[in-house]
């Protein structure tokens, strides 16, 4: 038999919650050393809420206009971000426009068309660097500070003209420490890798106990640090759940997606792990490894 159907007539791999793409999948979990993690719906749970919302003094909006604005133009985004923005302006009983228009950007943000004007919400470097905007001074130290305090921050723009910002925060997995003090008990070397501020990663590695940090991260970006870790040698397990990580999870030697993640994450990866539990991934590799040694 092999490793596959060996694990999965015993019914271990159904029992862990587990779905295996192929045998190869399995044997390659023998040699991965290293584990990159995405951070968003990965290590934390996706689940974000706004924090805080903050208007530019003159731009002509307040918090409830800019809100809706924002939760307009992310109506059409699966992101957990959007999933947020959106929250909050209904709970907040916001009566909000239907965009047009409606186009992402994975890893950077999202643009409409709100009531004949392009409105756009993304990171503050997505923002200025492809949409040509100025962050006023005093918004962008709001921006540093939060960021600082481990919040994931968008900006909001109409008309090429920042409106203000909006902070979202979101939690670690319950599980999400211990699992990574096993991975680190099975020899393989955490890496966090986020499309988010540094801010915000650093926040989360250090409540799950990650030494080694990648943070704004396109999906392009994501991908080579996969391949800069194979070629220093590494055997590389990337665990992710977004359209964002499909092609560093095709790339890696192991790709695993959370069950919760998109089609495209999943389609993309060797292994699925159903409930999207970190610490299942870590018995994934504790019994393959063990499996693979019983047959030898
Ligand atoms: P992660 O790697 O943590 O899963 P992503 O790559 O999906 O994060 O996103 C990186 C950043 O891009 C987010 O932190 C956010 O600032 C911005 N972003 C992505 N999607 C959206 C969206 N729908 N609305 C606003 N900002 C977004
Ligand atoms: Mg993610």
């Amino acid at each position: 038999a092999t490793p596959t159907a060996l694990l999965v007539g015993t019914g271990r791999g159904s029992q862990l919650g587990i779905l295996i793409g192929g045998p190869q999948a399995l044997e390659r979990t023998r040699t991965v050393d290293t584990i990159v993690l995405d951070k968003t719906g990965t290590v934390t749970t996706g689940e974000m809420r706004v924090a805080a919302v903050s208007v530019v003094p003159d731009a002509g909006v307040d918090e409830g206009e800019l809100l809706t604005l924002a939760a307009a133009v992310e109506d059409g985004s699966e992101h957990p971000v959007a999933r947020a923005v959106v929250l909050a302006a209904q709970s907040r009983d916001l009566d909000v426009p239907t965009a047009e228009q409606f186009a992402a950007t994975p890893g950077a943000g999202v643009q409409a068309v709100v009531d004949g004007e392009v409105v756009v919400v993304g990171t503050a470097r997505w923002l200025a660097g492809s949409w040509a905007v100025t962050v006023p001074g005093a918004l962008a130290a709001q921006v540093a500070a939060a960021e600082d305090g481990g919040g994931t921050v968008v900006l909001v723009a109409r008309g090429g003209t920042v409106l203000g910002a909006v902070v979202v925060g979101d939690t670690v997995k319950p599980e999400a420490a211990d699992a990574v003090r096993r991975f680190v008990s099975l020899d393989l070397r955490p890496v966090l890798l986020t499309g988010d501020n540094e801010g915000a990663a650093r926040s989360v590695a250090a409540q799950v106990g990650i030494d080694e940090v990648h943070a704004r991260a396109t999906p392009a970006s994501k991908l080579d640090t996969v391949r800069g870790l194979q070629a220093e040698g590494r055997t590389v397990a990337m665990v992710g759940d977004g359209v964002n990580d499909a092609a560093a999870l095709a790339a890696a030697d192991l790709g695993i997606a959370m069950g919760a993640g998109t089609d495209a994450a999943i389609a993309a990866s060797d292994i699925t792990v159903v409930s999207g539990r970190l610490t299942v991934v870590a018995d994934a590799v504790r019994l393959s490894r063990a499996t693979l040694r019983t047959i030898r």
